[in-house]
């Protein structure tokens, strides 16, 4: 692993981007090649290892967008053309019979020598089983052409690409069974406090309960990931010690809190010791203090511990990092630009990721942004981007990013 920057000087505030732009370069110097071949089905939020390539003409041949009837248009004068076959959607035609029609239903092949598919609406049976079409008809209308969607070698899903239901279903339409993945990143989840207790104890004093750890490993599971649960480390350096030494053989170690430069800040002096540390100061609110180095070896990024600080610095670096060491490229989130619901009236040196809504297309925000309150995040639907150094006025543009591009 490449050093991972000095810490900024004391009261200087590193940039999102330059943070992000920091970790994608850690995660692309250390990347995950190992593949596995699954069943398509079981590819969902994976990434794909190699082109897919298609092997096939989609569609394989000329087929009907409509049901209705087929004719080669120089036949049609005006004067009414008997029906010869009927093609149903699996069946191979025979050639169409010249001065006649065929009758035909949607995705049916086009019978060689058809050159026009009318729709049933226009044409009209008449008592002789004839049949005269009564609007004017074009070469090729309503004919959808052999390779309209691709055709053979075309790249059809780049390397790199994560794969869900749309991409599983372009897949299977291309005739794959199965496709080659890089296999999963295998993240440590490490909670650290020792006020921290697991829901279903008794809360005793001075104790919370430890909400990112199911945040944090839900979240992973989400992306893909195969996670280790490490507990809780106490603030304790032996115990941390120990603790990292155990997690040698994982992707990375993902922790959260202890890394504010406290006196209890066990995992840093760990990493300092047996490793490498790298403390940033990110501007951005909530957030930070992010931890970013390794142990003998095992990348670690430390998130801040107040839960909503969690949730953003993931969202914004940790899930970006994850995805790029699998070999994706796009990693960040779509951003809308939305009109402001709300006013901002002091200018902050962080950029703020206020958990917001829109309502009638306007993002409004949580009346509380404390760092300390998930609830927030919960009625949110998005992060509501405030730059830093800027106000706001009612109407005013915002960036606004659904926690549903950073959820999956
Ligand atoms: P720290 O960075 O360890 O000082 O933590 C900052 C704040 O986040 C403190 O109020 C911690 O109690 C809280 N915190 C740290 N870890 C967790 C956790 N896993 N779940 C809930 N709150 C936490
Ligand atoms: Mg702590």
């Amino acid at each position: 692993m490449k050093p991972v920057g000095k810490p900024g000087r004391t009261g200087e505030l590193m940039p999102v981007e330059v943070a992000l732009a920091r970790l994608l370069a850690l995660a692309e110097a250390a990347p995950i090649r190992d593949t596995e071949t699954l069943p398509l089905a079981a590819c969902e939020g994976r990434v794909l290892a190699q082109d897919l390539v298609s092997t096939l003409d989609l569609p394989p041949w000329p087929n009907s967008a409509m049901d209705g009837y087929a004719l080669h248009l120089a036949d049609w004068t005006g004067e009414p053309l008997p029906v010869s076959q009927r093609i149903f959607a699996g069946q191979a035609p025979e050639a169409l019979a010249r001065g006649t029609c065929a009758r035909i239903f949607t995705g049916a092949p086009v019978p060689a020598g058809a050159d026009c598919v009318e729709m049933q609406e226009n044409a009209q049976v008449q008592a002789d089983g004839r049949v005269v079409f009564t609007q004017s008809l074009r070469v090729q209308q309503n004919i959808r052409p052999q390779g309209q969607e691709t055709t053979v070698g075309e790249v059809v899903l780049a390397a790199g690409t994560r794969l869900g239901p749309i991409e599983q279903g372009l897949a299977a339409s291309l005739g794959c069974a199965t496709l080659e993945v890089i296999r999963r990143v295998h993240v440590a989840v490490l909670s650290t406090g020792d006020e921290l207790i697991e829901p279903g104890q008794p809360l005793g004093p001075g104790q919370i309960y430890n909400s990112n750890r199911v945040l944090l490993c839900s979240w992973l599971t989400r992306l893909g990931c195969e996670v280790l649960d490490a507990g809780i480390l106490p603030d304790d350096l032996p115990a941390t010690r120990q603790r990292l030494v155990e997690l040698g053989d994982v992707d990375l170690i993902l922790s959260s809190g202890g890394v504010s430069v406290g006196e209890a800040d066990f995992l840093g002096i760990a990493l300092r010791e047996d490793g490498e540390l790298a403390l940033w100061k990110l501007a951005i609110k909530p957030g930070k203090p992010l931890t970013c180095g390794h142990y003998r070896g095992v990348p670690v990024i430390g998130l801040p511990g107040n839960p909503a600080s969690t949730l953003v610095t993931f969202a914004l670096l940790a899930r970006p990092y994850l995805l790029r060491r699998q070999g994706v490229q796009a990693v960040e989130p779509l951003t809308f630009q939305v009109p402001a619901g709300f006013v901002w009236a002091k200018p902050g040196n962080r950029r703020e990721y206020l958990r917001g809504r829109l309502e009638q297309g306007r993002a409004v925000i949580y009346k509380n942004q404390s760092s300390g309150v998930l609830r927030s995040a919960a009625w949110a639907e998005g992060l509501v981007e405030v730059r830093e150094g800027s106000t706001l006025a009612q109407g005013d543009e915002v960036g606004f990013i659904p926690l549903s591009e950073v959820l999956g």
